[in-house]
């Protein structure tokens, strides 16, 4: 357990108990504080409850007499409106923070790797994570990835943590001792929580403004993606500081000092003379040019933590990748059955229809701002689209006279629908692609439950084909 010595004997609030703020209700209690826990859920407070945990009317309670707030990265403190019990806090002048900085005040003896972007964050937390195991060190992989911080193995000063960090999450993170802070891309995405572009670019920015609590004569590295303009004015910034090592990455385009990719081969240029590590083009785990970015960031961080480059190139070789990012799920007479249900927006649908072609594309859900544009210049990779959830409409208009395409309705259907053209046509190299540019939360608990329930119907197609 992760002990948060520093707060043992004082009241601490903690708002919001979905899993982050649960085991962070657990982890002060155990530590000793006292906690004052509460969700809006009456559910989510019976677990919390039923895990031990005490519970406090937080809409009520006298917040001057806590020692924190610990919100739970989901719940707005500013935009569009604060949520009443942090503005509470913040009226009284309770400090708020965030899970992720009450690992930060135990465990700042360990090695930080952070890693943050609009998109690629978790493969390339995956990756950095699956590296540095192969190097035998020990690690611990979470935060907005899978496990919550505060679940965690203490790690000490032999160990390292690779964490994955939104941009919720870094607004109530203040002082992580990264020894190495990655900022893959920036895109809009999530702008009524910040208030803006500026707002957003300006919380993914605090991962390079932490101040740890122990000092430190370790300099930081920060890798930093120049593929796009927010990124490339954060990183002429960052130039000019003389308390951090910049590692610029980007794809097809060199970059001095950096790591970039000419031609799909990953190239080492931070040291005196430039150096071919690793054809990207042909790794199935990483499919794309997008990937080349979370390969190359990931490269720049573990060489920064002092892992041999051979090491690294054998490691990204065998990285499996993760589920539901371009996960193939299925093959069946030469059709392949891929399974994005990650691509939550148009920006990331679009990079899966780059890597193929003859598309029959599975999307809808719940729409996101901007729906579907940008991805005009790909229409020409998609044979047909199939159309799912609460979207289907909106949709439908945006690819009339570019695609066509076929209402649905579910994706038990779609994936039918979409499974039988592709074999009637017989295209070489054929795919259904699941690629949603869409939210979940019409038809599914979340990205994992679509992408599972693809899964199981494309297992259940194919198996009454054969069968
Ligand atoms: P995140 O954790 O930031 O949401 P993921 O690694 O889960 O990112 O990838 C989500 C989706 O975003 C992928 O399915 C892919 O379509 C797209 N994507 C992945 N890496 C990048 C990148 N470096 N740049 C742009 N898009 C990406």
């Amino acid at each position: 357990m992760i002990d948060l010595f520093f707060f043992k004997g004082y009241p601490v609030a903690v708002m919001g108990l979905a899993r982050s703020g649960l085991a962070s209700a657990v982890a002060l209690k155990a530590s000793g504080a006292t906690v004052w826990a509460w969700d809006d859920s009456p559910v989510r407070r019976a677990e919390a409850e039923a895990a031990g945990v005490p519970l406090v009317d937080l809409y009520q309670a006298d917040l001057a007499g806590a020692a924190a707030l610990v919100l739970a990265p989901g719940i707005p403190h500013s935009f569009p409106e604060a949520n009443p019990v942090a503005a509470r806090a913040r009226a009284a002048g309770t400090e708020i923070i965030g899970d992720i900085e009450l690992l930060a005040r135990s465990e700042h003896d360990a090695t930080w790797i952070g890693i943050t972007g609009t998109n690629g964050k978790s493969t390339t937390t995956s990756l950095i994570g699956h590296i540095l195991k192969l190097t035998g060190r020990p690690v611990a992989v979470g935060g907005n990835l899978g496990t919550p911080v505060l679940s965690l193995p203490p790690m000490g000063a032999s160990g390292t943590y690779v964490l994955e960090l939104s941009s919720y999450q870094l607004e109530l993170t203040f002082a992580a001792p990264f020894s190495v802070a990655v900022m893959l891309n920036i895109t809009p995405d999530h702008l009524d929580r910040h208030g803006g572009l500026d707002g957003y670019i300006r919380a993914k920015t605090l991962m390079f403004e932490q101040k740890p609590v122990a000092a430190s004569d370790r300099v930081p590295t920060a890798v930093i993606g120049v593929d796009d303009e927010p990124s490339r004015e954060i990183f002429r910034a960052l130039e000019r500081r003389d308390d951090l090592t910049v590692i610029p990455i980007a794809v097809e385009h060199r970059v001095a000092g950096g790591v970039y990719t000419r031609h799909g081969v990953l190239i080492d240029d931070t040291e005196s003379k430039s150096v071919e590590i690793l054809d990207l083009r042909t790794l199935p785990a990483l499919p794309g040019r997008h990937n080349w970015q979370n390969a190359c960031a990931s490269y720049a961080t573990a060489r920064a933590v002092g892992v041999h480059p051979d090491l690294i190139a054998r490691s990204i070789t065998s990285f499996p990748g993760l589920a539901h990012r371009q996960q193939r799920v299925g093959q069946l007479e030469g059709v392949i059955f891929i399974n994005d249900s990650k691509a939550t927006n148009a920006d990331a649908a679009g990079k899966a229809l780059d890597c193929y072609h003859d598309i029959y594309w599975i999307l809808g859900g719940k729409a996101k701002d901007g729906g579907l544009s940008g991805l005009e210049p790909l229409m020409g990779h998609v044979r047909h689209a199939f159309l799912i959830g609460a979207a289907s409409e909106s949709f439908a208009a945006w690819l009339e006279g570019q695609v066509q395409y076929t209402t649905c309705g579910t994706l038990d259907v779609a994936v039918r629908k979409a499974a039988e053209m592709a074999l009637a046509e017989r295209r070489p190299g054929a795919c259904v692609l699941l690629s949603p540019a869409c939210a979940s939360f019409d038809q599914f608990t979340d990205f994992e439950a679509r992408g599972a329930a693809f899964a199981a119907h494309v297992a259940e197609f194919v198996g009454t084909y054969s069968g």
